[in-house]
């Protein structure tokens, strides 16, 4: 079985005094989080901040901590076993999030925690927003 492997962000941001968390809407029209293949010679992280650019066009950044790795199956020319990697990133500047079309990348949005886990599009993503909420409870 193929492997893949990849590096993804959770970017948080207070907005009137509320923790708002960014999601983007994927080529399954499923709500997710922005995250592609790790480079080669490229370290998880900068993976993972690099893929926020690229994908939602946000770049003000700063790192928090690491999350959780998720893993899940898909198939494309025969059954591929992925891991993501998931950051927590603060995002600090004021601009729109930017969506890569090209990428597939069909919308994206903030959402308050509890909204997101109502619209979340994979099972998998529920305990990144589960953790990142109780990470952002106790700083
Ligand atoms: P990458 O963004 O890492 O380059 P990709 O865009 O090529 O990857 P994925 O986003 O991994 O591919 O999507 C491949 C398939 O995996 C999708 O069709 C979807 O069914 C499934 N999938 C995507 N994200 C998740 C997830 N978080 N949990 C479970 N299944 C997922």
């Amino acid at each position: 079985m193929k492997t893949a492997i990849s590096a993804g962000g959770i970017v948080v941001r207070k907005y009137r005094g509320s923790w708002q968390i960014l999601l983007l809407k994927d080529m399954n029209n499923a709500w997710t989080f922005p995250k592609g293949l790790i480079e080669e010679g490229e370290k998880k992280k900068e993976a993972a901040e690099r893929e926020i650019g690229e994908e939602v066009g946000l770049s003000e950044l700063t790192y928090m901590a690491p999350v959780a790795n998720i893993q899940y199956m898909y198939k494309r020319n025969g059954l591929i076993a992925k891991t993501v990697y998931y950051f927590l990133f603060r995002y600090t500047g004021v601009s729109k999030p930017v969506c890569q079309k090209s990428e597939g990348i069909k919308d994206a949005q903030w959402y308050t925690l509890s909204d997101a886990l109502s619209v979340i599009g994979y099972d998998t993503n529920i305990s990144l927003i589960k953790k990142t909420g109780k990470f952002l409870s106790v700083i």
